[in-house]
């Protein structure tokens, strides 16, 4: 397989991590960015070892106009081209019943996971044109399509179903620079994001359910892994997924089906 050049944004953790491990397994040259820079620059140390693999670490915010640039700017004086963006920084933020919201918590939940998916396309298309084409992947989640499964998750949802009705859009207009994009949505994953949240009054928000909490019928209950999904990102920024674009793929174990 030809080295190619892929940025990941939220790469210190998670769904992130085992994607940059997977891609640096496939000999990718990868650009990494998080918020948390020492998670990241171990992760860089661990990644670097790996046969003819070239990989860079940017700490930094993803919906910061400055941190954005830094990091374009690593891809640009690196390597002078990109081929792939997976989109997969991202908080819970506060779950709590609408009237207990503030407009705070609303703002930073919409800030980091929209305006950062945002700014991470706005700024990396120009380098996959420029690449004559590439691919992009975008995390939302099931919470984006089926709501029902986490009551209080309003700011998380709307962030969520916003970027599966942006990836749908700009699928259209990327398709003729030969750019194509797609949004996997996982179920429960076991990964760190639950330090991202905030439960407040579970009580008022918790809706009568026919599934005990976190069941996946596909493992029986237990929750997905980060490497499931880091598989199926694989798979979207491969060769094998040409002719798909603007798609929501489900990586949920059959979680979303259940009500
Ligand atoms: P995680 O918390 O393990 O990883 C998220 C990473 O994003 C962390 O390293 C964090 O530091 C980074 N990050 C957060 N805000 C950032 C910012 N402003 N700028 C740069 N980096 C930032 O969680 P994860 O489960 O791996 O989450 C990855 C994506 O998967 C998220 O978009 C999340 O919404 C989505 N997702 C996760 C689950 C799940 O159950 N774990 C389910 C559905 C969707």
């Amino acid at each position: 397989m030809t080295p190619r050049v892929v940025f990941i944004t939220g790469a210190a953790s998670g769904i992130g991590r085992a994607t940059a491990r997977l891609l640096a397994a496939a000999e990718n040259d990868l650009v990494l960015m998080d918020l948390q820079g020492d998670g990241l620059c171990e992760l860089a140390d661990e990644l670097s070892l790996s046969d003819g693999v070239t990989v860079v670490s940017i700490g930094g915010d993803v919906s910061d106009e400055a941190d954005m640039d830094q990091a374009v700017h690593a891809v640009t004086s690196n390597w002078g081209r990109l081929d792939a963006v997976v989109v997969n920084a991202g908080i819970n933020g506060v779950w709590a019943p609408i009237d207990d919201l503030t407009p705070e918590e609303w703002d930073r939940t919409i800030r980091i996971n929209l305006r950062g998916t945002y700014l991470t396309i706005n700024r990396t298309v120009p380098l996959l044109k420029k690449s004559g084409g590439g691919a992009i992947v975008v995390v939302a989640s099931i919470n984006g399509v089926r709501t029902f499964t986490n009551p209080g998750a309003t700011a998380y949802s709307a962030s969520k179903a916003a970027q599966v009705a942006m990836v749908q859009q700009l699928a259209l207009e990327l398709a003729r620079h030969g750019i194509r994009i797609n949004v996997v949505c996982p179920g429960a994953i076991d990964t760190n994001i639950a330090a991202s949240s905030q439960i407040r009054h579970r009580e008022q928000t918790e809706i009568p359910v026919v599934w005990p909490d976190g069941s996946v019928p596909i493992t029986g209950g237990e929750p997905g892994r980060a490497e499931d999904v880091a598989r199926i990102i694989g798979f979207l920024l491969s060769d094998a997924s040409a002719h798909m674009t603007g798609s929501p793929i489900f990586v949920d174990g059959g979680q979303g089906l259940l009500r």
